[in-house]
Formats: structure tokens, sequence, C-alpha cells
């Protein structure tokens, strides 16, 4: 069983609402995301439903940041969601703007 000190992530989700997570449309359908989780955004772009916004927060998180937390849609999340690495720069910024320590700082 994968614990949460196996994987920080399960006890997090920040990058999951703190920007526009955001892909090419067709890669909706080819996943298989339901279309009730994402949003259009302009011709060729569509992004996870609530992420396009002031303070974003994906519809596919369960729970709440910094807590215990999954994704709902983990076997069809889009490109960014698979980019992002726990303790690259970008899982920094959103654990900072969640008042959460970098993971560099907490390892
Ligand atoms: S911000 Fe980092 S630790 Fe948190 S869920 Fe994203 S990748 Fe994982
Ligand atoms: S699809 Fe999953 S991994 Fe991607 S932003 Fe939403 S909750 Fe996070």
């Amino acid at each position: 069983m994968t614990t949460e000190s196996d994987n920080p992530c399960l006890a997090c989700g920040a990058c999951c609402a703190a920007f526009r997570v955001s892909f090419y449309w067709g890669e909706a359908e080819e996943r298989g995301l339901p279309e009730r989780l994402t949003e259009p955004v302009q011709r060729w772009f569509a992004c996870m439903a609530g992420t396009n916004q002031a303070r974003p927060r994906c519809v596919a998180l369960q729970g709440e940041v910094g807590g215990p937390v999954a994704c709902t849609a983990y076997a069809q999340r889009p490109t960014p969601c698979r980019e992002v690495e726990a303790g690259d720069d970008k899982c920094g910024q959103a654990r900072v703007i969640h008042g959460l320590a970098p993971l560099t700082q907490v390892r």
C-alpha cells in the first residue's frame, strides 16, 4: 500500500488548486475524461473544470489541500497533471501558494 510518507501528494493536492490545468481539447476524449470534469478555454484548448478561475480548484480533487486528498480522475488525468512531479519547481510554487513548505525543505 502506498502511504503518505511514500507519496507526499496523498497529503497535499496543492497543484490541483493553484493553476489553470489546460490541455489540447482532444486529449479529454482520448483519455476518457468525463465532459463534466472539463471546461472549454478557447478553440483548441480545454481545462479541468474549476481551474480557470481566480482561486483554482480542480473539481476532480477530493479532500482539502494539505490533508488527505485523492484525484477522482487519476487514470484519465491530462498531461499537465502527469508532468508535475513532487519536489519540482511547479510543485514548490503550488505548495507555497497554499502555505505549505516546498518539499525540498521538508524532506
Ligand atoms: S504540489 Fe507537489 S506534493 Fe502537492 S500534489 Fe502536487 S506534486 Fe504532489
Ligand atoms: S485531474 Fe486530478 S491530478 Fe489533475 S488537477 Fe484535477 S485532481 Fe489534480
